[in-house]
């Protein structure tokens, strides 16, 4: 049986440890916060205690393939998840009245999803972690330990050390300290290169409110979860019992928007569009919250094709965490989870071969995601900018791409079948350069776009805004 190590009790960092630990490994988890699982989902959502995880009661989504890889890897997650409340969301329920076909499709069952608050999530998956892996809360880790390389002259991990100087060995470790890890100054330390990293602040700030049902109902939604107005977007997901989370997202650059922080102006703001006004029918159970300066970072440990160092891979957030407006974090860390998994299994007792593969494992089926989300963002805030500025806005691309990807906003309001290929792609579960390989899907995205006009969601324009600010 083989040690493994994970730095960091998070969603991914529990999750990875329980499925080594299925596959017959002896895995230990250090966790830097000290509280203990609350013992209800409730008591996770008034009182737990998790500074090591700023966005602990930011908003949260989970995305449909979280559903099916907790089916397949971690059923007994998913289970807790239910006894924990999460409810289940089909994706296709926020499908435009403009689309009058209304006919299922088969495989429509790919677009549920399973989802909560943040605290709920984590508590149910620590409350199955706690029976399958050795959980260490309070054991917090400052640094490597190295043996024998094992490659080259690269250097080798055996273990760490906390800053308790406890010294802990293991046949692999495993980073998932979370957007915050420090592994690059640590991997310096030992004598190895840094990875390659590439980081760049969003540029977005979310102002976040919670409420919970009056009555025990759902308010239903009227347009996607994520809705982009000219210089504001709305963030609306939904909880688990009886609450929701409705975010509004500005640009950082825009100071006058940064009044929206105001409760008063907030709800204002919400309750002037139409298809919005609806869901602040509830109690707040927040007071306004808000965040910035949340960055998007990739790391990649191969560099000129050799390991920065053997014995350690990096899961989750920290090997790349993105701009929370599209909710992927949690999605992409598992299925970076999965596969990290599946390379332990083949290469446990090759460090160097373990290491590469995982480098290819991680290109192949995560970073095309990550590239994904921040071309998204990039784009986004591009376009805010320009307006807030007074600039014009971008010239329309003459990347077939771009327009393609912009023909396809329009026709999904309006074709069941395309509303279906946009919502795979906002849903992690197909790539966009996938689904316009199918054939005939861009002819057709051109003709259903050349006979509709882009439709902007109803509420206040920047002018009106400016005004209602003022
Ligand atoms: C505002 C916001 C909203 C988000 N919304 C969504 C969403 O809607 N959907 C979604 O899927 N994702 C969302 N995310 C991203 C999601 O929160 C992360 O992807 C997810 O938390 C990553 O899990 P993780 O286990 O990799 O890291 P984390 O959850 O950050 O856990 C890292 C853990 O490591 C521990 N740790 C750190 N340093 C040490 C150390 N030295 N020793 C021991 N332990 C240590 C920390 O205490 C922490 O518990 C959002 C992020 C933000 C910022």
């Amino acid at each position: 049986m083989s040690a493994i190590l994970i730095l960091g009790g998070g969603v991914i960092g529990l999750s990875t440890a329980m499925i080594l630990a299925r596959q017959g490994h002896s895995v230990t988890v250090l966790e830097r916060d000290s509280e203990p699982v609350p013992g209800s989902p409730e008591e996770a959502w008034q009182a737990w205690e998790r500074r090591g995880v700023a966005q602990f009661r930011q908003p949260h989504f989970l995305h449909p393939p979280v559903s099916r890889l907790l089916g397949v890897y971690l059923p007994d997650v998913k289970e807790a998840l239910v006894r924990a409340g999460c409810i289940t969301f089909d994706r296709l329920a926020t499908m435009p009245p403009s689309i009058t076909d209304r006919t299922p499709r088969e495989g429509d069952e790919r677009f549920l999803t399973i989802t909560g608050r943040r605290p709920t999530i984590e508590y149910a998956v620590a409350s199955v972690a706690k029976g399958l892996v050795t959980v260490r809360r309070g054991a917090a880790v400052e640094g490597l330990r190295t043996g024998r390389s094992a490659a080259n002259g690269i250097p080798h991990v055996t273990g760490v050390r906390t800053i308790d100087g406890e010294e802990i060995s293991a046949d692999l470790v495993i980073d998932a300290m979370g957007r915050r890890s420090n592994l690059p100054n640590w991997l310096e330390a030992i004598g190895a290169r840094r990875p390659i990293e590439e980081a760049e602040d969003s540029g977005f700030i979310y102002y976040t409110r919670f409420f919970r049902s009056r009555t025990g109902a759902m308010p239903p939604y009227r347009t996607e979860l994520l809705t982009y107005f000219d210089s504001f977007s709305f963030l609306t997901l939904p909880g688990d019992a009886g609450t929701w989370g409705v975010t509004l997202v500005i640009s950082s650059s825009d100071p006058v928007l940064k009044k929206l922080r105001n409760p008063k102006q907030w709800t204002a703001l919400i309750a002037a569009c139409p298809l919005h006004a609806h869901l602040l029918d509830g109690d707040p159970i927040t007071d306004v919250l808000s965040m910035g300066g949340t960055i998007d970072r990739y790391r990649r440990f191969v560099v000129d094709d050799v390991p920065v160092a053997t014995g350690i891979v990096s899961v989750g957030d920290s090997w790349a965490c993105t701009n929370p407006s599209l909710g992927r974090g949690i999605t992409l860390g598992l299925m970076h989870a999965v596969g990290t998994a599946e390379v332990v299994q083949q290469h446990l007792d090759d460090p160097f071969q373990l290491a590469l593969s995982h480098d290819s494992m991680t290109e192949t089926r995560v970073t095309p995601w990550y590239r994904n989300t921040i071309e998204i963002d990039r784009k986004r805030i591009a376009q805010v900018n320009a307006l807030i500025e007074g600039r014009p806005a971008a010239p329309q691309s003459t990347d077939s791409r771009a327009q393609i990807a912009n023909a396809l906003s329009v026709a999904m309001m309006h074709d069941a079948d395309l509303y279906r290929a946009a919502a795979e792609m906002r849903s992690v579960l197909a790539l966009p350069q996938e689904v316009m390989a199918r054939p005939g899907m861009v002819d057709r995205i051109v003709e259903v776009a050349s006979t509709h006009e882009a439709v902007n969601p109803p509420g206040p324009s920047r002018e009106e805004l400016l005004s209602m600010l003022a």
